[in-house]
Formats: C-alpha cells, sequence, structure tokens
C-alpha cells in the first residue's frame, strides 16, 4: 500500500490531475490542509478518514513531525493514504520532508505533481509568466525565507537575472523585498500584479508598481508578479459572466455536481445546500419490484425524473426486459439517465414538462397500458391526462423525497448568497423548509414553468426561469437576471 503526496492545485477544483482524482477515488485516509477545497475531499469514498493538519494563518497548526509520523503509521497499516496538498507538492510545500520520512521508514510512496499557484494564479489574474520580447525566464522565489528568514534569498542577484520574478508567501514581507529588488537595479516603475485567492471564486487582482508595493493593499495569500509581464492584462477569470457572485444549488447531494460544475465554469461561488433526499419508497419498493417483474407487459414506460431511472432500471435483469414497451423521457436529463443505461427513449417531448409530454403522447389502442414510476408526491397532471385520452395507468412510488438537516454554515452562506437555484417543486418546499424565507437570496431562478408556479404559490418572486427547461437552461437565464458587475 502506498502513500501518495497529491498535488492538488491552487483551489479551482478542476485544476486537479487526473491520476489525482484517481488516487483521491481510492485513497482509505486523506490527510488534507485546512484550506483544502471541500469538493476534492468528496472525490474520496464516504468512509474514508478524512484529517485536516498543517496551518491556518496565525492559527493552530499540526508540527511537520506529527505529520510525517501520521503519514508513516496509516501507510504502514497498509492503507492506501493520500496527502493532499495546495498546488504542486514538492514546491514550498515540506513535501520533499514528507517524502523523505516515509523513504526512511520504508514506506512505499508516490509523488503525483500538482499545478503549482506559481504559474496558475497568474495565469487566472491575466498575467503571462512569459512573454515574445518581454520575459526569457520567471524565477519563483519565496519570501518566507523558507525556514532560514526573509532575508535568506539574494533579491539583489534575483533583480540581476532580467526575467520575470513570481513570489509565493510574500505579503508580509513586501516591502523588504521591493526595498532589495530595487537596490539590486530594478526601476520603481517595474509592473507588478498580486493576485489573491487566485482561481477561486474570490479572486482579486492588484495592480501596482514597485515603487508601490509596500504601499499596495494586499492580502495574503497572494502571488506577486513583478516584472514588465505583470503590465499586461489578459484577464478573463475575473470577466466570467458569474464572477462574484454566489449561488446556491439546492439539488440533491448526489445530483448536485453537474450544476455546481456549470456555475463554476462561469466564475460563481457555489453554495450546496441539498434541501431534499431522496429515501426508499413507504413499501420499501414492493410495488415497484412488482411492477418492474412485469415491466414487457406495458406499451410504454414513462419516466418524470432521472431519480426514477435510477430507482427502477437496477430492478431489471437487463434492458431486454422492456421487450415490446417503449420508453419515454420527460426531458433531457431523464433521458440521458436512461442512455448512460443504454436505453434510449422512444419519445422526448419538445417542452420538459408533463404538459409537453401529454401532448406528444400517442393515443392508445384498445386496453393500452402505461407504467409511471415516481415520486411519491407528484402532480396529477400527467397520469389524468393520459387516463383522459383512454391509456391505462399505472402510477408507481419509486422513491420519496424528504427535507434534510443542513449544516449552519451552509445556511448562513445560503443566506448571504446572490442567487438560489431550485431544478424541482420538492426542492423549493424544503428549502422553505430548512432554511425560511428569511434566507431566500435576491435572485431566485428556476428550470422551468411549474417549479416557479410552486415557488410563486409559497411567496417568492422568480427573477430567472429557464426557456430550456435543462441545467443550461437555468444557467443562461440566471446570467440575464444577474447583470455583470
Ligand atoms: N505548494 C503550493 C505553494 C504553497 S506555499 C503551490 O505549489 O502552489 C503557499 C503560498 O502559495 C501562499 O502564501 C501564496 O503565495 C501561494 N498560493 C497558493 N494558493 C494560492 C491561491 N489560490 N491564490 C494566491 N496565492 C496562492
Amino acid at each position: 500500500m502506498t502513500v501518495y503526496l497529491v498535488g492538488a492545485g491552487p483551489g479551482d477544483p478542476g485544476l486537479l490531475t487526473v491520476r489525482g482524482a484517481e488516487v483521491l477515488a481510492r485513497a482509505d485516509v486523506v490527510v488534507h490542509d485546512r484550506l483544502s477545497v471541500a469538493s476534492l475531499l468528496e472525490l474520496a469514498p464516504p468512509a474514508a478518514e478524512r484529517i485536516s493538519v498543517g496551518k491556518t494563518p496565525r492559527g493552530p497548526s499540526t508540527p511537520q513531525d506529527e505529520i510525517n509520523a501520521l503519514l508513516v503509521d496509516r501507510g504502514r497499516a497498509g492503507l492506501e493514504v493520500v496527502r493532499l496538498k495546495g498546488g504542486d507538492p514538492f514546491v514550498f510545500a515540506r513535501g520533499a520532508e514528507e517524502a523523505a520520512a516515509l523513504a526512511a521508514a520504508g514506506v512505499a510512496f508516490e509523488v503525483v505533481p500538482g499545478v503549482t499557484s506559481a504559474v496558475a494564479v497568474p495565469a487566472y489574474g491575466g498575467v503571462p509568466l512569459t512573454a515574445r520580447g518581454l520575459a526569457t525566464s520567471f524565477t519563483v522565489v519565496t519570501g518566507h525565507g523558507d525556514g532560514l528568514g526573509a532575508t535568506a534569498t539574494d533579491w539583489e542577484a534575483v533583480a540581476g537575472v532580467g526575467g520575470t520574478i513570481v513570489v509565493l508567501m510574500g505579503v508580509a514581507t513586501r516591502g523588504e523585498i521591493a526595498d532589495r529588488l530595487l537596490a539590486g537595479g530594478l526601476a520603481a516603475s517595474t509592473p507588478v500584479a498580486a493576485v489573491r485567492w487566485g482561481t477561486r471564486p474570490e479572486q482579486h487582482t492588484v495592480r501596482t508598481t514597485l515603487g508601490g508595493l509596500a504601499e499596495a493593499d494586499l492580502e495574503s495569500p497572494a502571488v506577486i508578479v513583478i516584472g514588465e509581464v505583470a503590465g499586461l492584462d489578459l484577464a478573463w477569470y475575473e470577466r466570467l459572466p458569474l464572477f462574484g457572485r454566489s449561488v446556491v444549488v439546492t439539488r440533491p447531494r448526489h445530483q448536485a455536481g453537474a450544476l455546481v460544475e456549470r456555475l463554476q465554469r462561469m466564475g460563481a461561488g457555489t453554495v450546496e445546500l441539498p434541501t431534499i433526499e431522496i429515501v426508499d419508497p413507504a413499501d420499501g419498493g414492493a410495488a415497484l419490484r412488482a411492477a418492474a417483474a412485469v415491466v414487457g407487459s406495458y406499451d410504454w414506460v414513462t419516466f418524470t425524473s432521472a431519480n426514477a431511472v435510477a430507482r427502477f432500471l437496477p430492478l431489471l435483469r437487463d434492458a431486454r426486459a422492456f421487450g415490446a414497451a417503449k420508453v419515454a423521457a420527460i426531458g433531457p436529463g431523464t433521458a440521458q439517465a436512461l442512455a448512460e443505461a443504454r436505453v434510449v427513449a422512444d419519445l422526448v417531448p419538445e417542452r420538459f414538462v408533463g404538459e409537453g409530454l401529454l401532448k406528444a403522447f400517442p393515443p392508445p389502442h384498445p386496453g393500452g397500458r402505461v407504467l409511471l414510476p415516481r415520486a411519491a408526491v407528484a402532480r396529477d397532471i400527467l397520469p389524468e391526462g393520459l387516463r383522459g385520452a383512454g391509456w391505462e395507468v399505472d402510477v408507481v412510488e419509486a422513491y420519496r423525497t424528504r427535507p434534510t438537516r443542513p449544516a449552519p454554515e451552509a445556511l448562513a452562506a445560503a443566506g448571504a448568497a446572490d442567487a438560489v437555484t431550485f431544478t424541482s417543486s420538492s426542492s423549493v418546499a424544503g428549502y422553505l423548509e430548512v432554511a425560511g424565507l428569511a434566507a431566500v437570496p435576491p435572485v431566485v431562478a428556476s428550470i422551468g414553468p411549474v417549479t416557479s408556479a410552486t415557488a410563486r404559490n409559497l411567496g417568492l418572486t422568480v427573477a430567472a426561469e429557464a426557456d430550456v427547461h435543462t441545467l443550461d437552461g437555468l444557467v443562461d437565464a440566471l446570467v440575464r437576471a444577474l447583470p455583470p458587475r
């Protein structure tokens, strides 16, 4: 068994390497820094032990010896251990000491390099470290002295190299660094760009000059770039449509990922507040199993949610059990869930609501039968409409939703957010139940007319409604409702 020293990248979870995600997915133990991004920790199996160590600025810190001993101990116990470190594990991260301790103890280890903040943070700030005609090198230096005191670096010599200077951990010592680079011959007018909390929704870029660096309004953690390239402004991240916005995602935990991802790609910060969870039907699934056993006797099986697909399909031996029965899906998300099980929906309506499905449904032949596995509480429009059209309809409870109990921090973050997204009526009701009306952010965005109607009935004002009732449609509507700052 192995201890993996894994670079987590600078913050944006998309900057974890594929190898890093692989080893996290089968970790027994994750030893992480206090500031690690929560969504990366979720890549580890739910049962994995998660141990928070390391420094918090001006707060408690775990001595390095103890971290080394912990890694050796868990490694010797035969566990798969991931030591998750910000950026790259071998760049100002004491990965060298951890690897040496493991080597000395005879514990197998592997290093999974990460995207270092030295390179990625300037990139997200729109500052290229090299550019033709402006810099032929970049030098990465710690302002902290790396255990040797702030003066350990020969800054005057660094000034003489002539390329870009990238300073990590340099906020506190920036005055001294600036003085010594000036003494080394750099001009006071040399451009400086400092990027705080780079690659994260909180990212903030400060632009100044070497002469102004000491007085610049800067806080840790920041990467400071000094040199002609810092005069370039290729900003893109801070210009994403939802940059600087905080958006609440209310989908059940196992379904939140796809929406969170889309929002983050638009630059938003996300607050996950699952307000409902999916649980077994009241009868433990007996009726669903019975229906699944005779699925081939229906003319149509109609799915109105990916959750119903997830509950129903595992009850079939394989897709041949459908026999001659055709399959309908209410929208692309449900059709996608079917497709992942290699079942292609025969019918997906143009409008992804019950009415749309009803309209698209063919007329029945005599005795035609429809199976509708779905949530315990759901609208009657579809079964009643189908019956009205002459179909015989069996509605079978596939799952129930029930309100969750979110952590107080998540509730507080949700209340302070700019917007909340709802992808179902039950999530609206769940939100009001767990968070209350007072914790509804100013902008409410809904996936479609049914969800919007529920929200309005419960006293909310819906500012954004998806034209196309999909996650992409929802994000588009949100972008329209939240003008760029
Ligand atoms: N191993 C890490 C560096 C750890 S030292 C890496 O390769 O990136 C910690 C310093 O890294 C901070 O003081 C800051 O200078 C920089 N840093 C790390 N993440 C950062 C971020 N998201 N934004 C700005 N600076 C960051």
